[in-house]
């Protein structure tokens, strides 16, 4: 295997990052935990970002106690969703963030069904 550098033309490369799959060469590649990265995904923190967490406790604060907050986490939820797969957060948010979103939709649909009942139960009793 003869494989290149993916960000110097031409360096021969010593090994594969092991997060994102491309080829680093001895300058790029960062060991971390006693694994291979390149320079790009060192750079990029690994814990979730604030953002995905919030989205989670909102998602759990909505689904618990306040309905309203899950209106909330599902636009936080979301942006933090779109942020990951344009490389922007940390992947690592994406549980999270996609917890929020579908403890905010779980709590939406509940409520909606239950007003749902109500308004059916009062045209009953009214009819
Ligand atoms: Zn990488
Ligand atoms: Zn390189």
């Amino acid at each position: 295997m003869s494989a290149t550098c993916g960000r110097h033309a031409g360096v021969l490369a010593v090994d594969v990052c092991e997060r994102c799959g491309r080829f680093v060469c001895g300058d790029c590649a960062v060991l971390r935990d006693e694994r291979t990265w390149c320079t790009e995904c060192a750079a990029v923190p690994h814990e979730a970002s604030a953002r995905a967490t919030v989205s989670l406790l909102l998602g759990l604060g909505g689904f618990l106690c306040c309905g309203p907050l899950s209106i909330a986490a599902i636009a936080v939820g979301r942006v933090e969703e779109r942020a990951i797969s344009r490389h922007a957060a940390p992947a690592a948010g994406l549980r999270r963030a996609r917890w929020g979103v579908r403890l905010g939709l779980i709590q939406l649909s509940v409520a909606g069904l239950s007003l749902a009942a109500v308004v059916l139960w009062r045209l009953l009793r009214a009819g």
